[in-house]
């Protein structure tokens, strides 16, 4: 059936689920928890809602040039940049397609960590480009950029995940930087920043006055709570992104109006994410805690998810805690006795212990 199919995809088909990332059916899991997929347990901040709800009304004209402008103009005060170094897109997938395509290709393939977020790797192999995975490093479970280097050093594109979504740890911004400063002058360095506002000292946007090659990619879609409204930016040079338009569609309409807003209103009431990171710190150390005196260790996680391993494969694990209504996160093929676990509201993460107890032979 279709759920059956949906259930499959969800607990582990990744490179099926990855064919056609542009054109993928949504998978939805049916749980009556669901700590799946990264997402923020809440939606927008209060003031987001406002700012938005005040914009749908205004949602007749295409995104107003000012509202775009104010949204550029608080990243670059907040990151330090000059605003053409800003480019607002809908979410952090579309602009990730684009570079993927212009920057990597069969003969300068992708560099990529095992595990790490499989998207980049998915448009790659679609493509037809070559793909390099390189394992992290088992001391830190950091990216192994010394390893990503030597296993492609002709590779057009190195793609690092920082925080590293589906492991949770970080790489060192010296890490980082060896790589920016060691990679062909022509090839590019993609920092994913998805989940950087869990580990705000760790932005690497200083490395962008350094290294001209370097292109950072941020999103509204985690801690922000808007994941269903499509916002997302980069942080590069202004012509490393012009060439994105080559590539998905040219259109300068694509920001709705009222997630541009939203944007804007959670930086400018930065606060009240400050106060969400510190939430789901407090409940993500108390599930690994909980999950440690269960006898199941898990990746020392530093945003809102982290790996647990359950020392027997996982798929039929995450089966069985779906069963008790609780739908956890996939597996990855490098990791098969591990599953990613997102961190919820303290109740959903009782829920998930529960079940865990429940289903722990
Ligand atoms: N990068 C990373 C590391 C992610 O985990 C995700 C979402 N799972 C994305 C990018 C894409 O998210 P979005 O398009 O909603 O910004």
């Amino acid at each position: 059936s279709r759920r059956a199919v949906a259930t499959i995809l969800a607990l582990g088909a990744s490179a099926a689920q990855f064919v056609r990332p542009a054109l993928a059916q949504p998978v939805t899991v049916k749980a009556d928890v669901r700590i799946d997929a990264n997402e923020h347990p809440e939606g927008p901040i209060a003031q987001a809602v406002t700012a938005a709800t005040a914009a749908l009304s205004k949602s007749n004209r295409y995104a107003p040039g000012t509202e775009r402008e104010d949204l550029i103009t608080t990243i670059a005060a907040i990151d330090g940049v000059k605003p053409d170094m800003v480019v607002p897109w809908p979410g952090s997938s579309d602009p990730l397609y684009r570079l993927v395509r212009a920057y990597s290709s069969a003969t300068r393939g992708l560099v990529v960590a095992a595990p790490v977020f499989e998207m980049a790797a998915g448009i790659a192999t679609d493509a037809g480009y070559k793909v390099t995975p390189v394992p992290v490093r088992p001391s830190d479970l950091a990216h192994d950029v010394k390893a990503m280097l030597a296993a492609d050093p002709n590779a057009g594109l190195y793609y690092i995940c920082n925080p590293n979504n589906p492991v949770g740890t970080l790489t060192p911004l010296a890490d980082i930087e060896w790589l920016a400063a060691h990679i062909k002058s022509d090839a590019i360095l993609l920092i994913d920043e998805a989940y950087i506002d869990y580990t705000p000292a760790q932005k690497s946007t200083a490395l962008l006055a350094k290294y001209p090659n370097v292109v950072i990619l941020r999103t509204f879609s985690k801690v922000y709570g808007m994941a269903g409204m499509r916002m997302g930016y980069t942080l590069a040079r202004p012509d490393l992104i012009k060439p994105l338009m080559d590539w998905g569609s040219p259109s300068p309409y694509m920001l709705p109006v009222p997630a541009i807003a939203a944007a804007t209103a959670s930086l400018k009431n930065y606060g009240e994410i400050t106060k969400r990171v510190e939430a789901i710190a407090i409940t993500r150390d108390w599930t690994i805690a909980r999950l440690e005196a269960l006898g199941y260790k898990s990746t020392k996680g530093l945003c809102n998810c982290f790996m647990v391993d359950w020392r027997t494969p996982a798929k039929p694990v995450q089966q069985a805690i779906l069963a008790k209504g609780v739908a956890i996160g996939r597996n990855w093929p490098v990791w098969p006795n591990m599953s990613r676990i997102t961190v919820g509201t303290p109740a959903e993460m009782k829920a998930f212990i529960a079940a865990v107890e429940a289903v722990k032979p």
